[in-house]
């Protein structure tokens, strides 16, 4: 079934300029495209946002992926330098609007300043997404799966082709390399081809933290940050948060905890890209997902 279904992928390095892993991961494989060439389907190899890399900035003058968007898609007249990549991306990896697109599963390469380990972040439903998710999981035990159904998922690079999902690999500091974590990511993207290249029979359920809510600093009334992440909340990705567990600390030393009947797990604890989102940490709830 997945043979005759992918004919053409994408992997997708510097949607964040500032996040070198898989920036660098592309620019080697532009150099060397056999080693993402298998047989069956092409692999477009695409540098994303190369003047931001350039900078070492996140975005030059709004997020890559948070711009792709139909309105944006379908707005010639808005200039932005990501806005205008956004429509480059569409047209290669598109059109987003149409069920005819140019490829089938798109791989967008991201890190994080927060420990989330080897994840995927998953906001589509398509049968070959799970698929693919259920097989890495499968390969990689220690993988987490994240599924962001927040506003912004329609906007991701990767919602531009008809299945896909995000890579994010911590914890490591914007504009760094490392080689432990970019042999990390190497390894899940060659897996992953070999998979749509040989695919196999796979668990059609998956174990992933289902996105529940945002949770923003403590801040002061004129708006600033009047907390810090907890030492004991640090680090701490995908272990779970109960009612009266402690999240943050404030400048003086006081700490603040969680209030809320549910229990949920904490992801994206203190990512650096997200202060200026209005976010400490995203809650989830552990699920069973089948598909
Ligand atoms: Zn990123």
């Amino acid at each position: 079934m997945l043979k005759s279904k992918i004919k053409n992928i994408a992997i997708v390095g510097g949607t964040h300029g500032n996040e070198f892993t898989g920036a660098y991961l592309v620019k080697h494989w532009l150099k060397n495209p056999h080693l993402v060439k298998r047989e069956g389907f092409k692999t477009e190899i695409v540098f994303a946002n190369q003047r931001a890399f350039k900078e070492v900035k996140r975005y030059i003058d709004r997020d890559l992926n948070r711009s792709c968007s139909e309105i944006i898609l379908n707005s010639p007249d808005l200039n932005l330098h990501e806005e205008r990549l956004a429509r480059e991306l569409n047209s290669l990896i598109g059109p987003k609007d149409n069920a005819d697109k140019n490829v089938d599963f798109v791989i967008d390469l991201h890190t994080t300043t927060a420990n989330m380990g080897l994840s995927l972040v998953v906001s589509d439903d398509s049968l070959l997404t799970w698929l693919a998710v259920s097989y890495l999981c499968e390969e990689f035990p220690e993988l987490k799966v994240y599924r962001w159904q927040g506003d912004e998922e329609g906007a991701y690079v990767n919602s531009l082709g008809s299945a896909g999902f995000a890579i994010e690999v911590g914890a490591i500091a914007q504009g760094l390399l490392r080689a432990d974590i970019y042999q990390d990511m190497q390894k899940l993207i060659y897996s992953l081809l070999d998979f749509f290249e040989k695919p196999r029979e796979v668990k059609r359920s998956v174990t992933i933290y289902d996105h529940v809510a945002l949770v923003d600093f403590p801040r002061y009334k004129n708006g600033e940050i009047c907390a810090m992440v907890h030492p004991n909340r640090q680090d701490r990705d995908f272990e779970l948060i109960k009612d009266g567990d402690i999240m943050f600390i404030s400048f003086d030393g006081d700490s603040i905890t969680h209030k809320g009947d549910e229990s949920l797990y904490g992801v994206f604890i203190n990512e650096a890209a997200y202060y200026e989102k209005g976010f400490a940490m995203c809650l989830a709830k552990k699920v069973e997902y089948n598909f």
